[in-house]
């Protein structure tokens, strides 16, 4: 039991008591770690106001056998142009839910943590419709399940023209007509080309991609891949679903958030692009 400094990203806040919050923060070097935030909701705590999800922060924490306590905060990054942004922070907080569901208590996982502090930087400095979507295939990627895409799931078949249209996922990955059961869950080709392109190194330009009834399929097929890894629905999912179409904040000009003039800028050749990459 000691004292132990580290830097992190908030995943979720909970309210303890009066004053104090319960904060699961994914650290550097201990994976996920869950710690006593005393007094930050009296009014005007600074700490209160660095410890909100998605937030990147340099913490020192006393050990404890459950809970840790923290004594001290600072902000690296606030990512404060993707809190100012009502997609991109929905995006965000979709992402910091998806890896507080599967990230270890006190496990070091370099590579999730990674990823991301990029995902995040990257939705800082763009608005990417897909990167919440990459995020989660490659989180998922990371867990080991890594979906079979150019072959049948059940019999290793190359993929027929025209491409694969069924996936099942407790096969892992795409089934042809024959190994396809009575009840197959039809995906587009398109979609699952997508999906391809985000796990096969195209990421810069997936992430390029504006808001478009493929980019919502692409987002519905990754977040279902990743409820049914984690075997729960995610608070997020109708948030997420709301950005989509003419009315959704990714489009909508009128009432979209605080930026509703740049509507959705792609630097493609910027290296930032292949932020999510592990
Ligand atoms: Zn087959």
């Amino acid at each position: 039991m000691g004292l132990y400094r580290d830097q992190g990203v908030v995943l979720r806040t909970v309210k303890l008591g009066e004053a104090d919050r319960i904060v699961n923060i994914l650290s550097q070097s201990r994976g996920k770690i869950r710690a006593v935030a005393k007094g930050v909701r009296k009014p005007g705590s600074r700490n209160g106001s660095r410890l909100e999800p998605t937030s990147h922060v340099m913490f020192q924490c006393y050990e404890g056998r459950e809970l840790d306590v923290v004594t001290q905060v600072e902000t690296v990054d606030a990512f404060r142009h993707l809190r100012d942004d009502y997609a991109s922070l929905t995006s965000a907080l979709a992402m910091v839910e998806a890896t507080d569901q599967v990230a270890q208590e006190r496990a070091a996982n370099q590579p999730l943590y990674q990823m991301l502090v990029r995902a995040l930087r990257t939705l800082d400095e763009q608005r990417a419709p897909l990167v919440a979507s990459a995020f989660f295939w490659k989180l998922l990627s990371l867990e080991g399940f890594h979906p079979m895409l150019e072959h049948c799931a059940g019999c290793g078949r190359a993929e027929p023209d025209g491409g694969f249209d069924v996936l099942d996922l407790e096969a892992g990955g795409v089934l042809c007509q024959t190994c396809a059961g009575p009840f197959p869950r039809r995906v587009e080709p398109d979609v699952l080309a997508m999906v391809q392109r985000m796990l096969g190194g195209d990421l810069r330009r997936v992430l390029a991609e504006p808001d478009s009834p493929l980019v919502r399929d692409v987002e519905r097929l990754a977040l279902d891949a990743l409820e049914h890894h984690v075997e729960r629905r995610l608070r997020s999912a109708p948030l997420l679903a709301s950005l989509h179409g003419r009315q959704g904040h990714w489009n909508d000009a009128a009432g979209g958030g605080p930026h509703p003039s740049i509507g959705i800028p792609v630097e493609v050749g910027s290296s930032r692009s292949e932020a999510l990459e592990p």
